[in-house]
């Protein structure tokens, strides 16, 4: 098996007047923390709404390969089937149902064909725990703020068994704490094996956190890197913004 668990391989998608994306190649390794960045209208969104079915196959030119398979996905839910679970920068959740609606909300445990609320608020708090939270899961999501809407998103990706989660822009509404509880929790996913694509601009975060770090530019692929010590913040934004910048 290939030591890429997704493989997008040049993806163009065009809007009336725009190319967003331009032969992008996008690859990412098993298990690891992968940070995509850009200024803002690179493409990064774009990207990741092809990788989830939000653009469905045939609105773009390309090829799909996750877990060495060729994908074409006409849905959101196409992805998520196979473990592709994607956490926009909008969250999707319904501030007037509870957390453990919300959580397996279109994925309902069911028996005997009817909803087993007994079991679904019990796997929610399972869910919250495994992040480190204890929550009373019969509590509207308005009742909460955005860091742990944030979580709760998380959750919902747990209890679809991802494999590969995407972020994007996750902590722009974050504060500080909240930001930093957030990229824990992704580390901690890491040791269990699950694989993250985190879509940021926030610097000191990427270094914090990236194993490998992609810069798009204009809707073009600019650069792979490791992470390592020798990456500055000044080299991603040359690379970002295209040119020498100083001080
Ligand atoms: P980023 O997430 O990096 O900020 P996006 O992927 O959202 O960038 O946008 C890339 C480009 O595609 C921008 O020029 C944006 O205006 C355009 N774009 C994105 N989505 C649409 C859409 N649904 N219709 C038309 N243009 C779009
Ligand atoms: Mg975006």
């Amino acid at each position: 098996m290939s030591e890429y668990i997704l493989e997008m391989k040049n993806i163009t998608k065009e809007f009336p007047g725009v190319k967003a994306l331009d032969k992008v190649n996008f690859k990412v390794k098993k298990g690891e923390i992968h940070c995509l960045i850009g200024e803002n209208g690179s493409g990064k969104s774009t990207l990741m709404k092809v990788l989830s079915g939000f653009h469905k196959y045939g609105s773009y030119d390309g090829e799909i390969i996750f877990e060495g398979e060729k994908q074409q996905f006409n849905s959101i839910y196409d992805s998520e089937k196979i473990g592709i679970i994607t956490i926009y920068q909008e969250l999707a959740l319904i501030p007037e149902l509870t957390i453990y609606e919300n959580i397996f909300l279109g994925h309902e445990i069911k028996n005997k064909g009817m909803i087993d609320w007994n079991k679904t608020t019990s796997e929610s708090e399972k869910v919250l725990k495994k992040l480190g939270y204890e929550l009373d899961t019969s509590k509207k999501i308005k009742d909460f703020g955005v860091g742990i809407q944030q979580i709760i998103e998380i959750a919902k990706a747990l209890s679809k068994n991802v494999k590969l989660l995407v972020l994007d822009e996750p902590t722009s509404s974050l504060n500080e704490t909240d930001s930093e509880n957030l990229l824990r929790i992704v580390k901690e996913l890491k040791k269990q094996g699950i694989t993250s694509i985190l879509i940021s601009h926030k610097l000191n975060e990427i270094l914090e956190v990236a194993d490998t770090i992609t810069i798009l530019r204009d809707g073009l692929t600019i650069k792979t890197i490791e992470n390592n010590e020798n990456i500055t913040e000044n080299e991603i934004i040359k690379h970002m913004v295209g040119r020498e910048i100083t001080d």
